[in-house]
């Protein structure tokens, strides 16, 4: 039952910089999206300004999705119930409102979130809707490819690899047999590379034992990318020692190559290379989800909001914008869209909400980078933190301790970890799940 005091009917009105306090008396926070962003925005809140503030909570979903591991459900490290945080787990129902439904309309100069079920206006909006892959246009790829981006995906890529493996014990024919044993990735970013060793990984270990029907050699993985090397944000020789490890695993890399259209069973790319298509894993980019706002407002090359300093929309100062949906420019650039930024946003839209309640000055939000890590299959990575540079099992290990801290739930935590004693015990599982 939502009080009616947080919530309340809306009628349009001027827009109010310290915003308008509801009939309780306490000011009336509407987040949208529960995801790094809306819910650390959700804790920093509470922790700032305790029981004087009502926070609604808007989510299509009941679950944080714990990206960081993704790549590990996907090739069976990690259970796939693991890499999911119920909301009402980590939030206290009884001081937040948890509204799963769609956000289907935002009226900024209202202050209004619209669902099938009403308007619901508040004194200040914090829009986190995230992203979703961006298949920029490329002729077949949305619906010839598989991305990284949901539980759903993961579950898809895992069984796929089973599938295709199962069917190329079987297949005599070897056009149909090398088309069933390809796997393409393109993308060599952090998600493109850290799935990639999983997958090959995965493979050389199970191949031996359970399909001995199929010879490595015959399996060809191979990430595709338009760089001249892997993970460009990381320091060149972090990036280089990535493409050593990969390389060892039996990873092809075609590097400086573009992917220029899909169909069913063949990848172009632009120097006339034909590949088949086998599997194909796009992680090649993301773009902001759409939001039907009811104002016009400035949005980037990939749909997200521009914001000023304080992550507000410019002429909106009561709606701010944060994690991936946010176009937030530091030094020139604008920030990636990394759970790490979409916490620290987070942090500082709750500080400055204060400060809007207290009437003081707003702070300018700043980035505090602390470093970059991928990790390149089990036990293994490569780190750079806070200016030191690690790689091997000791970047992997430092990389499980920088993302287990970014899960809100200690539960899931001792899950994951438990996940990857049982498969150094045991290896990797191959069932396919229905
Ligand atoms: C495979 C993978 C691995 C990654 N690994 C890392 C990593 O190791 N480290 C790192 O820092 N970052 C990583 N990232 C990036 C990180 O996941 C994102 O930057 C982060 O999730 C952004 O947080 P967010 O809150 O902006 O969006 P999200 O976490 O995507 O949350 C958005 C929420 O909004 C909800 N929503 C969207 N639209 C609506 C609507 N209309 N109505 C209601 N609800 C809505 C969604 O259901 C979702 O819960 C990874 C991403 C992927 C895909």
């Amino acid at each position: 039952m939502i009080r009616p005091s947080v919530i309340t009917k809306v009628i349009s009105g001027p827009v109010h910089r310290y915003g308008v306090m509801n009939v309780n008396g306490k000011r009336s926070v509407g987040i949208l999206g529960g995801g790094f962003a809306g819910l650390c925005t959700v804790s920093s809140l509470r922790r700032r300004l305790g029981g004087t503030i009502e926070i609604t909570l808007f989510d299509k979903n009941n679950f944080l999705l714990y990206t960081p591991v993704l790549h590990e459900m996907a090739t069976g490290t990690v259970n796939a119930r693991h890499v999911v945080v119920p909301l009402r787990k980590v939030i206290n129902a009884g001081e937040i409102h948890v509204r799963c439904e769609e956000v289907t309309a935002v009226d900024l100069e209202a202050r209004v979130l619209e669902t099938t079920s009403g308007r619901f206006s508040f004194d200040n909006l914090i829009l986190a809707q995230g992203s979703e892959s961006n298949f920029y246009s490329i002729p077949g790829l949305k619906e010839n490819s598989l991305s990284l981006k949901t539980i759903g995906d993961g579950s898809t890529i895992r069984n796929r690899i089973i599938e295709h493996l199962e069917k190329g014990a079987l297949e005599k024919n070897q056009d149909r047999r090398r088309a069933l044993l390809t796997i393409n990735v393109v993308g060599g970013g952090c998600t493109g590379v850290e799935l990639i060793a999983e997958i090959a990984q995965f493979i050389n270990i199970i191949l031996e034992k359970d399909y001995p029907e199929i010879a490595r050699p015959e399996v060809r993985i191979t990430m595709i990318e338009t760089a001249g090397k892997i993970l460009t944000s990381f320091p060149a020789y972090l990036s280089q020692v990535a493409m050593e490890r990969l390389k060892a695993l039996g990873v092809e890399l075609l590097f400086n190559t573009r992917l220029d259209w899909v169909d069913e069973n063949t990848i172009g790319l632009n120097n006339d290379i034909r590949l088949p298509k086998g599997i194909l894993i796009w992680t090649g980019g993301i773009r902001a989800l759409d939001l039907n706002t009811k104002q016009d407002i400035e949005r980037d090359s990939i749909n997200r909001i521009m914001v000023d300093n304080y992550l507000q929309i410019p002429g909106y100062p009561d709606v701010y914008v944060i994690g991936d949906a946010a176009h937030f420019v530091q030094n020139s650039n604008p920030l990636p869209p990394t759970a790490s930024v979409a916490v620290q946003e987070a942090r500082s839209v709750a500080d400055n909400i204060a400060k809007q309640m207290q009437k003081k000055p707003l702070i300018p939000f700043h980035f505090h980078y602390r470093g970059d890590m991928a990790s390149l299959g089990f036990m293994s990575g490569v780190c750079e933190v806070y200016g030191h540079q690690f790689q091997g099992f000791i970047a992997w290990v430092i990389w499980k301790a920088f993302k287990l801290a970014l899960l809100p739930r200690y539960k899931n935590r001792l899950q994951i970890v438990a996940d990857w004693l049982i498969t150094y015990i045991f290896k990797r599982d191959t069932s396919r799940l229905p």
